[in-house]
Formats: C-alpha cells, sequence, structure tokens
C-alpha cells in the first residue's frame, strides 16, 4: 500500500540532507562541547556555527538562542521562568494556544496565584487586538502576554507586529509560540520587538527533541533548568549536538528554499481547497484557513458536512495520514480546545474537522487519494 503522509503540522520526515549531517555528526563531533580540549571544543564549534546560522536568520544576536529539546520546553521555560524570575503576576493568552502553552499558563495560575485572563477568539479565530489593549491598559501588574504566531490547527495568521508593538506601549512581556512559522514564514525579531519565541525542528525536517528558545537579553530572563553554564547558562546540561547539526541542516535547506518550497505548499493547498469544494457538497473550511492573506500555506483545516468520529482511523487504513486536530489533542477523543472556541455545539454535533498539512515534498496526486478516499467512505457510511 502506498502510504500518503498529510499531517505535516504534526511532524515532518527527516530529509537525507539533515539525516547525512547528523550522522556525520554522531561520528565526528562526540565530544563534550563543555570539555576544554580540542575533542571538545570541535563540538562545541558546531553548535556556534548553528547559533549563528539561528541568529542571522531571525536577525538577533547569538547569544539570544537557547538549544532546548523541543518547542515544549522551550514554551514552558519562557513563561514559568517569566513568573519565577521576572515577576510576572498576569498572563494574557487565549484558548486557541497550543496544550504546552495552555497547560503552562493553567499551572502557573494553580501554584503560583497568576492572574490568567483570555482573549477570546470570533467564530473565524480572529483575535480582537483593540480588546488587548484594553486588557493591557486596564491594570498595573507586571503582565506577560502569550499569544501564538500561526494556530497549528487552523493556521490563522496573528499580526504579531501589532501585538508587539502594544505591549510594548504597555510594558508587557510578549511571548509568541512560532513553533509554526520559524522556516516557513520569514521572522525579523530586530523589527518586531517580540521578547520571546519559541522552535521545533521537526516541524521543517529536523529532528524530533531539538528546538529552541529566543530570549532577547534585555529581559534578564534565568534558566528554569539548572547546572552546568550551558547554552550561557539559562539551559543546564550537554548538549544534543548531533540534534543541533540537524537543526541547522534543515533551517538552512527551508531558508534557501523557502520562495520554492512556499509557492509549491500554496499550490497545493489552492488544489485541496478546489478538489474538496468540487466533490464534497456543504464541504466548510474552519477559521481563515482557505484564506490566503490570513492562514499559513503549510495546513488547511476542513470542516467535513457530516459526524464521522472513526475519518481518522478509517483514512489511516487505507494507507492516509491526516489529523483530527493537533497531535496532543487528537488522541483525547473529544473536540480540541481550537474547534471548542470557533464552532458552535451544533456544528460539532453533525461535522467532522479534518487537518490536512503539507510539505515541500507533498503532490497533488496525494490530494487526489485523499479526495477519493473521503468519497468512498461517505459512500460507504451513506449506504450502511
Ligand atoms: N507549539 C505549537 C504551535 C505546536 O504546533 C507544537 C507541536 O505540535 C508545539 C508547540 C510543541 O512542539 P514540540 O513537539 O517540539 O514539543
Amino acid at each position: 500500500m502506498n502510504r500518503v503522509y498529510l499531517d505535516n503540522a504534526a511532524t515532518t520526515p527527516l530529509t537525507n540532507e539533515v539525516i547525512e549531517a547528523m550522522v556525520a555528526s554522531m561520528k565526528e563531533q562526540y565530544g563534550n562541547p563543555s570539555s576544554t580540549h580540542s575533542i571538545g571544543q570541535e563540538a562545541k564549534t558546531k553548535i556556534e556555527e548553528v547559533r549563528r546560522l539561528v541568529a542571522n536568520a531571525l536577525k538577533v544576536q547569538p547569544g539570544e538562542i537557547v538549544f532546548t529539546s523541543c518547542g515544549t520546553e522551550s514554551n514552558n521555560m519562557i513563561i514559568k521562568s517569566c513568573v519565577e524570575h521576572l515577576e510576572v503576576e498576569r498572563i494574557i493568552t487565549s484558548p486557541l494556544e497550543h496544550k504546552c502553552v495552555a497547560e503552562t499558563c493553567l499551572d502557573m495560575k494553580k501554584r503560583k496565584g497568576v492572574e490568567l485572563v483570555y482573549l477570546r477568539p470570533n467564530e473565524k479565530g480572529d483575535l480582537d487586538l483593540n480588546k488587548l489593549e484594553e486588557l493591557l491598559k486596564s491594570s498595573e501588574k507586571k503582565t506577560l502576554v502569550t499569544l501564538m504566531h500561526v494556530n497549528n490547527e487552523i493556521g490563522n495568521i496573528y499580526d504579531i507586529e501589532r501585538i508587539a508593538k502594544l505591549c510594548k506601549e504597555y510594558n508587557a512581556l510578549y511571548h509568541s509560540d512560532t513553533v509554526q512559522t520559524v522556516a516557513h514564514i520569514d521572522l525579523d525579531f530586530s523589527k518586531i520587538p517580540v521578547d520571546f519565541a519559541s522552535c521545533s525542528a521537526h516541524k521543517f525536517h529536523g529532528p524530533k527533541g531539538t528546538g529552541f528558545a529566543f530570549v532577547r537579553k534585555s529581559t534578564g530572563l534565568k534558566a528554569l533548568i539548572t547546572g552546568g553554564p550551558q547554552e550561557r547558562s539559562l539551559r543546564a546540561g550537554t548538549e544534543n549536538v548531533c540534534g543541533i547539526v540537524g537543526l541547522g541542516k534543515a533551517l538552512e535547506l527551508s531558508l534557501d528554499h523557502m520562495k520554492e518550497y512556499s509557492e509549491h505548499m500554496q499550490e497545493i493547498k489552492d488544489y485541496a481547497i478546489e478538489r474538496l469544494s468540487e466533490k464534497i457538497q456543504g464541504v466548510k473550511f474552519n477559521g481563515r484557513s482557505a484564506e490566503k492573506e490570513h492562514s499559513l500555506y503549510t495546513l488547511l483545516s476542513v470542516l467535513l458536512p457530516y459526524k464521522n468520529p472513526l475519518l481518522g482511523l478509517q483514512l489511516d487504513m487505507k494507507g492516509i495520514a491526516i489529523s483530527q486536530g493537533s497531535a496532543c489533542s487528537s488522541g483525547a477523543g473529544k473536540p480540541s480546545m481550537v474547534m471548542m472556541s470557533i464552532l458552535d455545539e451544533d456544528e460539532m454535533d453533525v461535522c467532522t474537522p479534518m487537518r490536512v498539512s503539507f510539505s515541500h515534498l507533498t503532490t497533488r496526486e496525494e490530494i487526489d487519494v485523499l479526495v477519493n478516499a473521503l468519497l468512498e467512505i461517505e459512500s460507504i457510511d451513506k449506504n450502511n
């Protein structure tokens, strides 16, 4: 059975160049980067090369990049450290955030008594930034705003520049979860005054278990994982050298091909919208997913006009991998927070959400296979 992989927002396959770079690193840079001998220092040099590459891509200082084990760790580190070390007493967030942000904010409320304020989206998943301004104005408490750049379930793009400027104006710290956007959108943090951002290598054909946090130096954020002085004392622990090398290679390839890859994915996404709209009567697209200017080209959030909780499983049996929400909530068997925030209950009772997400490797033929499979499943279900 030929397999069709359309779950690239959950994770992407490693490319051969990344695997080769990682294998070479495992063989050659086996030294401990903290060792002072030359074998250790060769590993250290490799890490610093990647740090410079990342910093150049984001137009920040190399010392502002902290390598971590994943996007989840980066988000945890930033939010928890803001509360523990920067005296944040209030967090403004939204119900659209990834679980690793949502749960961390709740944890800070429960354990540290932080006031948690939610900016509610409308049915399109838009956030009202005038309301954000009112919230920022309304309290003297030291505030952290944590709002993602692109939503991982519906693909909506949020106005990172305007949010950053508002946060600066009202003296709030701003964290943007950029896990879905690093390597997919050009980010220039010398112009956007965001304080913190996060990245995960496996979202752009790099290895799982490697990411980084951008921490603007002026914030004075401190380590959450303490121990040795690695990562300029911001994250203790012997570095994952080959993972960092893999992240660097994957980022380099994505940056080199960003125009070509983004055009390809947008073309595939347009084709998916066209084919689904043509073949499935009553199909809808969630949030701003089908709008080019307001959503990322990497994913399409579909609302099928019938209820089928087994859809993911049925597609899987046909060799097609899609997701019915984010990978972190799809095992939960209930609609995700994102869907509950933007769809009304009646709609959720009679419809099925499906996330189709692309990479530069996705083909039109794979979209055809998906659409045909959906038609087959629909007709079997109707006849039963
Ligand atoms: N934030 C967003 C928006 C994500 O999509 C994900 C992964 O799905 C994460 C954070 C977590 O990243 P990681 O899988 O590296 O922990």
